[in-house]
């Protein structure tokens, strides 16, 4: 027991003596002095040498990030060493700084536009050709979004719609409504329709209805039909499709909770048509109708004088079997819709014509199938 501990002693004593006791080490070829028991950190220092971490770095060798690349080398008579190593007399440490990391870089492919050319005139349209749009494949910095290559991987090709009228063998027509349902408007409407016992469509703007939902009931109860009109009615023809689609199946959602049934068939804003809303009306399994008789009830403002109002008729306008009529109860003064439409019911009967809703033209069509 007693020869243990004098040994122990002994030790100690030793190992105090020998930390005034300096060692020469080198760094990177360069000699230095240290106390015994030294780490390499304080090899380094002694030399001087701070190896630092390599950059981040983009593919064109700009610097993203100071010291976020690979950290600095340190060997230790050739091994990996860490900086809290101890060294030993004649040890040989090389410090190599750190590589740098270039970003990832990512390939995507990415649509490019495609020309929509529209052939011919009517209410309705069918895809002649559905074409395909551009494609560009680019390689780019994950971190950065740089561009290092951009090369065309499919040339667009148009997507050709034609409009067209159905050939009805009977003098049928449809009266269309665009922008409500509206609070004033609406049922002044459905009166004048109720009262000559006719039958129309009415393209509602989801917000409106939204807004006004007993309106849209009454719709529905008194025997309309009721189409799509989009949700917001702010798309224009640089929208795009999941845009598109959302306000079609927003509208038509919300239209089902109202009155049970989604809508059917679909009107684009204005009259506009584009790649993206035909893709989205097929998508969303709704048919595209346009109207091949403008009243241009939109123009008629709160100053137009009653004989102005009668030129809302459409009795000038081409007028043939199977017309889809476009009028407005929604989206500012339809005071003059209103008075005009007690004229051109009774005017469309005196030439022989009945009113029918979508559903009764596709039915009378043998399109239900
Ligand atoms: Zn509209």
């Amino acid at each position: 027991m007693f020869v243990l501990l004098a040994a122990v002693i002994a030790n100690v004593v030793s190992l105090g003596a020998l930390a005034f006791v300096q060692i020469t080490v080198y760094v990177n070829g360069k000699e230095v002095h240290l106390p015994f028991g030294a780490r390499v950190a304080q090899a380094l220092v002694a030399a001087g040498v701070e190896p630092a971490a390599g950059d981040l770095i983009d593919a064109d060798g700009a610097v993203l990030e100071v010291g976020s690349g690979n950290p600095a080398q340190l060997t230790l008579n050739g091994a990996r060493c860490s900086t809290t190593d101890r060294v030993a007399p004649g040890d040989r440490i090389e410090a190599t700084p750190g590589t740098p990391i270039i970003e990832s870089i990512v390939v995507e492919t990415t649509e490019t536009g495609q020309p929509f050319e529209i052939v011919g005139s009517g209410s309705f349209v069918k895809v002649r050709l559905p074409g395909a749009p551009g494609k560009v494949t680019v390689k780019k910095g994950l971190i950065t979004g740089k561009v290092f290559e951009s090369a065309k991987s499919q040339e667009p090709s148009a997507m050709v719609i034609a409009r067209f009228q159905y050939a009805v063998a009977r003098k049928l027509v449809v009266l269309s409504f665009d922008d409500g349902p509206h609070p004033v408007y609406t049922p002044q409407i459905l009166e004048v329709l109720r009262s000559e016992g006719v039958h129309a469509v009415f393209f509602v703007v989801g917000a409106q209805v939204a807004a006004y939902p007993n309106v849209l009931k009454r719709i529905r109860d008194e025997g309309h039909e009721i189409g799509n009109h989009t949700y917001s009615h702010t798309l224009t023809e640089a929208a795009v499709e999941c845009d598109v689609s959302s306000e079609i199946s927003d509208t038509s959602q919300l239209v089902e909770k109202l009155t049970g049934s989604p809508t059917r068939w679909v009107r684009p804003v204005g009259g506009s048509l584009s790649t993206a809303f035909v893709r989205a009306a097929e998508s969303t399994g709704h048919i595209i109708v346009l109207w091949n008789v403008d009243t241009q009830d939109w123009r008629a403002a709160r100053s137009w004088g009653r004989s102005d109002e009668i030129r809302l008729s459409v009795s000038d306008a081409p007028l043939a079997n199977g017309s889809v009529i476009l009028m407005h109860d929604g989206g500012g003064y339809r005071g003059a819709t209103v008075q005009a439409l007690k004229a051109i019911i009774p005017a469309l009967r005196e030439q022989g014509y009945q009113f029918c809703t979508l559903s009764e033209l596709w039915h009378f069509l043998g399109l239900d199938a």
